[in-house]
């Protein structure tokens, strides 16, 4: 199989005629072909997007909010397709990828045409004037998202673009963009505008890089890593773009002496092991109050060993294979480095050999290290795989010294039967997130993003649909 760009509506082969490969990293086999793309393609992405901007931005907002919504029920109707592919594409398990990427990816349209359909335009009266507020769209945008929740991260930036009326140059990860490609074969299916949306596969400083640097573009929404971020914010911001970034997380899961421990146990061993970990939001530090550690710890070794590793097509299987083999084997390292830094190995700590099909899969028993130092290299950088380190703390005061001590800040859960202590808690860590007593709980209205080197701006509801325009506010004095 071989995909190609999707340019003016039309799937395009790529100007220099050159692909790579993509493997299903459970297996290990090429499963595709991808273009290779580089500034030629992204100029003529630019072109078609640029011609496509005026129709497109002049259509009143009820008529874009109608066209998310026939994209929500045309992929609703791939909805298996969606999960399939992107189970495939990553590794994940396909009953996560029902659950979460292919419902997602469809809530993501529906979410942004009902709330863009309710933004109400703001007016400020003064005593001698009035201020009205318009918005235009910012232009083209571009829109670069990583390998770990393909559609559903790229969906979460279509959709408030399109709706605010912008047209799209789009790069998913060169790791993952099969479902991006099912998004372009179901616009193809609806006769969606051509230009509108156009997505260009390839490498990050080639294919994205040259997003970053066009001068046409005039938005970059970037998720991924923090490193990439530097390089994103130092192409773009000399250029005065507006920029999103949603960058990596290292975050602490407190398990506080109150808590309920068994339900505590179990939301921990979420929160790390998602996705084998591979979610920004997962809790990959657990802090657990000293006097209830003994009592804690076999109720946590035991929900992680009841994760089934496997094959990700089965519907039994709680965890799948990371993303590659590199991948793996930087995760291993890691888990190496934690022994030299003088941790033990609580549980798991390898690498699996699962029998036919997935005998030369990527997959890693879900890990957790113990008597680590909190401010040791793998209990503050992001290792984004199945391994998280448990510490202990003495007092409320210490947690919290102990959840702020990285350079990240993106989220975080506190576990607790005092509501009062949890949310006093909460509000003094320095994260964009925070949970009390449950894990990745979303209301798609709420702010999303990361403070320190988590990331600039936030995403979600007003957020992104203000990202998505430029506001304009007109005052007029009164006769
Ligand atoms: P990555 O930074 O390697 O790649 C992300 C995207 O950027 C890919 O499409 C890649 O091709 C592109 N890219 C790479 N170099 C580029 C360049 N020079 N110019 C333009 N584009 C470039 O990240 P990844 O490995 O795909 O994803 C994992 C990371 O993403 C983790 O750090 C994770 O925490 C983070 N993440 C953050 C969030 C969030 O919302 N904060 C969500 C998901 C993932």
């Amino acid at each position: 199989m071989q995909i190609e760009n999707f340019i003016d509506g039309k799937f395009t082969t790529p100007r220099n005629g050159t692909y790579l490969d993509n493997y299903n990293p459970a297996t290990g086999e090429v499963i595709t072909k991808i273009p290779n793309s580089d500034n030629e393609d992204v100029e003529l992405a630019v072109k078609a997007a640029q011609k496509a901007l005026p129709s497109w931005a002049d259509l009143p907002r009820i008529k874009r909010v109608e066209w998310l919504r026939k994209i929500a029920k045309a992929l609703e109707l791939r909805k298996d397709d969606i999960a399939m592919t992107e189970s495939m594409d990553t590794g994940k398990p396909i009953s996560l990828a029902k659950r979460v990427d292919a419902s997602r990816s469809i809530a993501n349209f529906e979410f942004f045409a009902e709330h863009a359909e309710k933004l109400v335009d703001e007016e400020y009266e003064m005593a001698d004037a009035t201020n009205y507020v318009i918005r235009k769209p910012v232009g083209v945008v571009g829109l670069i998202t990583p390998w770990n929740l393909p559609l559903y991260l790229l969906t979460w930036k279509i959709a408030p673009a399109l709706v605010m009326g912008n047209t799209i140059v789009a790069k998913p990860s060169e790791l993952t963009p099969l479902t991006a490609n099912l998004l372009c074969e179901v616009l193809t299916s609806i006769q969606f505008p051509s230009g509108v949306i156009n997505v260009i596969h390839g490498l990050g400083p080639s294919a994205g890089q040259a997003i970053l640097e066009h001068p046409q573009i005039k938005a970059i929404s970037f998720t991924g890593g923090t490193s990439t971020g530097k390089i994103v914010a130092q192409t773009a911001a000399p250029m005065f773009k507006k920029l999103s970034l949603e960058l990596g997380g290292k975050n602490a899961t407190i398990i506080l002496d109150d808590a309920d421990l068994p339900t505590a146990a179990k939301g921990a061993a979420r929160a790390a092991f998602t996705n084998s970990g591979q979610v920004c939001l997962c809790g990959s530090r657990i802090l657990i109050d000293s006097k209830i550690y003994d009592e804690f710890m076999p109720l946590l070794i035991k929900e992680v060993k009841a994760m089934k590793v496997g094959n990700p097509a089965k519907e039994n299987t709680d965890i799948g294979s990371v993303i590659s083999h590199t991948h793996m084997e930087k995760v291993l390292s890691y888990v190496d480095l934690a022994k030299q830094e003088g941790g033990k190995i609580a549980t798991g700590g390898g690498r699996i050999i699962l029998p036919k099909p997935n005998s030369n899969g990527a997959f890693i028993e879900p890990t957790i290290v113990e008597g680590l130092s909190i401010d040791s290299r793998c209990a503050t950088e992001e290792i984004f795989g199945p391994v998280a380190s448990v510490h202990q703390f003495t007092s409320d005061d210490e947690a919290v010294r102990m959840a702020n001590i990285t350079e990240y800040g993106l989220a975080g859960s506190v576990w607790t039967s005092d509501l009062t202590r949890g949310k006093s808690l909460a509000e003094k860590i320095e994260s964009g997130i925070l949970w009390v007593n449950t894990w990745l709980h979303r209301d798609l209205r709420t702010p999303f993003g990361g403070v320190k080197n988590s990331g600039v701006g936030r995403e979600g509801g007003d957020w992104s649909l203000n990202f998505f325009s430029e506001l304009t506010n007109v005052c007029v004095k009164d006769e």
